[in-house]
């Protein structure tokens, strides 16, 4: 038996991950590890941002880990907010929402397209792994929905008429750039027949 953490504390994330777990693998999340630091994300690059979330943790817990770092990208605005999606705002000295500046943003442009990224990076007996998700959509003319969290209540992916705020967890955690990801990882862990059950949360 093997164990797995999940590097997050992003409450909303660890709830999404949990719910796409095939129930017969237990997930531990920071929270196991009783964990309360700030990790920082200063990297340029999601992929790069997620390995030093796992090597932060592996410093001081030599366990597998995987961590996600993910974000959204905007065709009109060259890639942004990119990797600093959860501080688009307060970057350029805003008081605003992450949400109403990129409205505020796109304010009279008629290319609102987007994609969300998800890249994970695993640890797993001493090697490093990165699965990538995205899923592509349009940035929509004011907020919709109240499920979800972050952009979730702007974007619409392509292929629907509704924001990812308006579906049921279920729906978007079908369809999400970190499902994609998140299917990519274990496709390679049952590949690999990495049985990763285990409910003891000793560190
Ligand atoms: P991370 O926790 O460093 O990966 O930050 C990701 C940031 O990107 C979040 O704080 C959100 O602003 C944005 N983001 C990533 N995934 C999603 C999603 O599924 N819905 C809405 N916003 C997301």
């Amino acid at each position: 038996m093997e164990k797995i953490y999940f590097i997050s504390s992003n409450n909303k994330k660890i709830e999404e991950i949990k719910k796409m777990f095939p129930s017969d693998i237990i997930l531990l999340s920071l929270k196991d590890l009783n964990w309360q630091d700030e990790i920082a994300e200063d990297h340029e690059t999601f992929v790069e941002n997620a390995t030093q979330k796992v090597e932060v943790v592996l410093s001081k817990h030599s366990n597998n880990a995987f961590a996600d770092d993910s974000g959204l990208e905007v065709e009109a605005l060259n890639g942004a907010p990119g990797v600093y999606s959860a501080r688009f705002a307060q970057k350029n000295d805003s008081l605003m929402d992450n949400v109403d500046f990129l409205l505020q943003k796109l304010r009279n442009k008629t290319n609102r397209k987007a994609q969300f990224v998800c890249c994970i990076v695993l640890f797993w007996k001493g090697k490093y792994y990165s699965f990538e998700g995205k899923i592509k959509g349009q940035i929509s003319l004011e907020k919709k929905g109240d499920f979800g969290f972050a952009y979730d209540c702007v974007f619409v992916p392509d292929g629907y008429s509704q924001t990812f705020a308006e579906m049921n967890s279920t729906q978007k955690n079908t369809i999400s750039h970190r499902f994609i990801a998140i299917n990519k990882m274990l496709d390679f862990l049952n590949q690999n027949q990495i049985n990763i059950k285990n409910d003891d949360k000793d560190t």
